[in-house]
């Protein structure tokens, strides 16, 4: 069994999101602060935390610093909608997924997961070839293909395709993106994965102005479609 950490202070919020990670088939662990959520975790290490950004007494973003600076385990945040800032800098700093409140609880369950399938899956990936979807990316000879059609990609497309495709359904900002790409972040050039992302969509999107593979995520940045 699973098992999820809740780290949230709104008794309401913790009864409804357990009942529903429970029923799930989650075991879950509880802790209404980011220091018991610290404890917590190095106690018990779960599987995945679900965590609030609106702590009482520490920062959520301080508390997924600190996770981070000790293991890869998924993290998703919950953030007050109009806090774009916040759910920006926590996908910076690692965060796999984030929810705005309030939101469903079967959703919840729903993303975490879809969380796990997908970080589960990328630890046995550091693979020559990745399949998503129609797309295959055979990564060594920096080739698309899909449905067996060749596409010819830049490297500079391929790199970002990749990267999206490692992870399909994760959420990127353009500073991740370029890092991918360049190994590392300028923030003046995020706008130039806007025109790279265009670029690739033109090539490998039926309709670019509808595209079913590369995702806008609005105030955010890119996702690859789930197959
Ligand atoms: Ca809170």
């Amino acid at each position: 069994m699973r098992t999820v950490l809740l780290v949230e202070d709104e008794v309401k919020i913790v009864q409804l999101a357990r009942d529903y990670l429970e029923r799930g088939g989650f075991e879950v662990l509880a802790a209404s602060n980011g220091e018991t959520a610290l404890a917590t975790f190095r106690a018990h290490r779960p599987d995945l935390a679900v965590l609030d950004l609106g702590l009482p007494d520490m920062d959520g973003l301080d508390v997924l610093r600190a996770l981070r600076r000790e293991s890869n385990t998924p993290v998703i945040i919950l953030t007050a909608r109009g806090d774009e800032s916040d759910r920006l800098v926590g996908l910076e700093l690692g965060a796999d997924d984030y929810m705005v409140k309030p939101f469903s609880p079967k959703e919840l369950v729903a993303r975490v997961r879809a969380v796990l399938r997908r970080t589960e899956g990328y630890a046995e990936a550091g693979a020559a070839v990745i399949h998503a979807g129609e797309l295959t990316l055979d990564v060594p000879r920096m080739r698309l293909t899909i449905d067996g059609q060749g596409i010819e990609l830049t490297a500079t497309e391929f790199q970002l395709l990749a990267a999206l495709a490692r992870q399909p359904g994760r959420i990127f900002t353009r500073a991740q993106l370029l890092e991918a790409v360049h190994g590392v972040a300028f923030e003046s050039y995020e706008r130039a994965i806007d025109t790279h992302i265009k670029n690739l969509r033109r090539k490998i999107e039926a309709d670019p102005r509808e595209p079913r593979h590369i995702l806008t995520v609005y105030g955010v940045g890119y996702r690859l479609a789930e197959a």
